[in-house]
């Protein structure tokens, strides 16, 4: 059972100084970037001394935090350190040459903290009023799943529901693209057949994305239901099956020799529609 298996009673945190790359603790550390040994420990690993404050002042647990010899002393290190050791955590003071292996970075960040995952339950999720949901079919690419994130942070949406078999929110590529927001945005997972069933006692309004949408996504209303923008995969666009569940089915005008828009694009560009719809509703418009 390695460090991040142990689920038993937390230990009493400490301080430890680690300069060996052959350290167990920097091995479990360095195996976070397997998927497997993020779902097998529950953890994964974030990077920047802001993701950090962020993470932790919005209640995620973290396990250990890791920072170079550099950054010792500067009082918002100090103060992570502390919070993590009084939550039981590890806090381990590694050299620049552990921090590269670490996060596989030739300049690595100063501070990394390894939190536990976490997940929305689609179940829990009960859209209100005013609320937009992204629901994206199989997306492949850590970077567009990062920066949808991060856009429906910067958005205002509620969350985002991963449906089949999709990149890890957690992985490092993917949480370096959301920068900070996958603390902030609750994200779901489930499969095709369980959103349908879902979708169909949750009360809200799906609008699907497709290219061969009928419907100019300006014209939709988007603020008569709680709204849940259904994205499709970047190859495949959305199938059939998902495809016929939509309430609408809306189409961004293109120009260009373009076929499609970059998904990430396609998701800020009606993420930002259904906002403005939104505001007016809230401005009594
Ligand atoms: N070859 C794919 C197809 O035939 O759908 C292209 C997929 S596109 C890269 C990824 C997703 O972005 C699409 O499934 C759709 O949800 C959305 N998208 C991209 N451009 C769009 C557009 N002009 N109108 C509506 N949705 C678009």
């Amino acid at each position: 059972m390695n460090e991040f298996h142990d689920r038993g009673p937390r230990r009493v945190g400490q301080v430890k100084e680690v300069t060996s790359l052959a350290n167990p603790i920097i091995k479990d550390i360095k195996a976070l970037t397997n998927k497997k040994s993020r779902e097998e420990s529950g953890t994964f690993m974030a990077e920047g001394l802001k993701l950090v404050i962020d993470a932790i002042e919005l209640g995620w647990t973290i396990r250990t935090l890791v920072y170079a010899k550099a950054a010792k002393g500067k009082p918002l290190v100090e103060q992570m350190a502390a919070k993590t050791v009084a939550s039981g955590g590890l806090v381990l003071e590694v050299n620049e040459k552990v921090l590269s292996s670490i996060t596989r970075r030739d300049n690595p960040q100063m501070v990394v903290g390894i939190f536990e995952t976490r997940w929305a339950k689609l179940k829990d999720i009960r859209p209100k009023e005013g609320e937009t949901w992204v629901t994206l079919d199989r997306v492949r690419d850590p970077g567009n799943l990062g920066t949808i994130i991060r856009t429906a942070d910067a958005a205002g949406a509620s969350g985002v529901i991963l449906v089949g078999e999709t990149t890890d929110p957690f992985s490092l590529e993917t949480v370096r693209a959301t920068m900070g927001s996958v603390f902030a945005v609750p994200v779901a997972h489930a499969t095709a057949e369980e959103f349908i069933a879902w979708k169909k006692q949750a009360g809200v309004s799906v609008v699907a994305t497709h290219l061969a949408g009928s419907v100019d996504y300006r014209t939709i209303d988007y603020k008569k239901k709680p709204v849940v923008l259904l994205m499709g995969n970047e190859q495949s666009g959305l199938p059939d099956r998902l495809a016929k569940e939509a309430d609408a089915l809306a189409r961004i005008p293109q120009q260009g020799r373009a076929d499609s828009l970059n998904l990430a694009v396609a998701t800020a560009v009606m993420l930002f529609e259904a906002r403005r719809h939104l505001l007016s509703l809230s401005e009594g418009k």
